[in-house]
């Protein structure tokens, strides 16, 4: 039965103080004394975090279900079982030293926006699901989004639960001793439901918003990443009486590398990334010249041809440092996670719902994996940030304000519905 169009409030608007109290409430799972949170994947308190979120979700009227790999699924039915499901979420793991918004924010709003559609007796023609996605965060298990890597199909389900961590614990036995080894099919590809969209909202983990005073992030889509290991390899002598010419000084000549790979990222600006982040010198000793240097570089672009790029600019780097024929150096690529760009139109919807709702909006591209980067290779995909506090996170002074985390959830509500469909 529908409501007369006079009926309707246009725009329902979340409950902000709500959404506070539960992100509060639940970040005392797992609290640090520095006001961070520790919750690692798959843990008791993981399991006491789950079992919180759960426990609202149903209270909004949503069942749940659980797959192989322990994502959860909290559904809230559409008048149209003909299609397909519009879905939200994020994941409520944490770093070791994580904060309280990282993820929690974006399973908090995707729930706020389901009890506000309760509250209002609003319905939509597609289901909606909130998504919980195991281990996110890759710190006790990894690979890191294994939950929604296992969905999309970057890897498989048996590679994932065989994973261990330091204690030798595999994420089969820690699914199954928290009770969340779920029964439903994990991957797309072996039966799980395929979404008709899939919004994710997230604290933006970086500066741009909070520099830039502006509360809204229309996400474009992810940055493309390659990874490295390199290995300069020349060779241990004393330093007293081996004379600068007649030197194979392996951090010398890595050095030139590592400012290149500052260099490359900086001539593809703005968006490329060059990161030198690990760096082992050997033997690491005061008076030997070193013989071995081990490094990293994370490379990341907005698109392929840019990180073929970098790639080739890298390359051409190394082999000027092999000319001068006092070193060798090896360079192993790691990881490579192309682009991923965003669905145009789910994209245009968040920014309208930005304009709608009045708030000041940028698009912005993730430098960060999140859970939907996978979700994007099954379904169109868009994703919102909010600024948070001096651009930092993956640390306990993680924080941001309940304005803007209540604006972005406002934004949520707005980008669902016009996805799923008011009834
Ligand atoms: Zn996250």
């Amino acid at each position: 039965m529908l409501s007369s169009p006079s009926t309707l409030d246009p725009m329902p608007r979340i409950d902000a103080q709500r959404l506070w109290a539960s992100l509060m409430r639940l970040a005392e799972i797992g609290a640090t004394a520095k006001g961070g949170v520790c919750r690692l994947a798959l843990t008791e308190l993981d399991r006491q975090a789950r079992d919180r979120v759960l426990a609202w979700a149903r209270e909004a009227g949503c069942t749940v279900r659980v797959d192989a790999i322990g994502n959860l699924f909290a559904r809230r039915e559409g008048t149209d079982p003909s299609l397909p499901t519009v879905a939200t979420g994020s994941h409520i793991d944490t770093q070791p030293t994580g904060g309280k918004f990282d993820g929690n924010y974006g399973v908090l709003a995707g729930l706020e926006v389901l009890r506000t559609l309760a509250d209002h007796g609003i319905r939509t023609r597609a289901p909606l699901e909130l998504c919980v996605w195991t281990n996110e965060e890759g710190s006790r298990f990894v690979p890191v989004m294994m939950g929604s890597g296992v969905y999309a199909g970057a890897f498989t389900l048996q590679h994932a639960l065989d994973a261990a961590d330091r204690e030798g614990t595999t994420v089969r036995q820690a699914l199954q001793a928290i009770g969340y080894a779920g029964s439903e099919p994990a991957a797309v590809a072996d039966g799980a439901p395929r979404f008709g969209a899939y919004v994710e909202a997230h604290i933006e983990q970086g500066p741009v918003l909070e520099d830039t005073a502006t509360v809204l992030g229309v996400v474009t889509g992810a940055l493309g990443q390659r990874w490295y290991d390199v290995v300069v390899t020349g060779l241990e002598a004393h330093a007293g009486p081996t004379p600068m010419d007649l030197r194979r000084d392996a951090l010398q000549s890595a050095m030139p590398l590592m400012q290149a790979v500052d260099r490359i990222a900086r001539d593809e600006a703005p968006h490329a990334r060059g990161t030198v982040g690990y760096v082992q010198v050997h033997p690491n000793s005061r008076n030997t010249i070193p013989g071995r240097v081990t490094f990293t570089v994370d490379f990341r672009h907005t698109d392929d041809t840019g990180l073929d790029r970098m790639d080739a600019a890298l390359r051409a780097a190394v082999a000027e440092v092999q000319a001068a024929g006092r070193v060798q150096v090896a360079v192993t690529p790691v990881v490579y996670f192309p682009p991923a760009p965003f669905d145009p139109a789910l994209v245009g919807h968040v920014r309208q719902a930005a304009q709608a709702l009045g708030l000041s909006h940028r698009d912005i591209v993730s430098g960060a994996g999140h859970d939907a980067v996978y979700v994007a290779r099954t379904a169109p995909t868009a994703m919102i940030f909010v600024p948070c506090k001096d651009g930092i996170s993956h640390n306990e002074v993680e924080d941001a304000r309940p304005e803007h985390l209540a604006a972005g959830c406002d934004a949520l509500l707005q980008v669902l519905l016009a996805a799923a469909g008011r009834a």
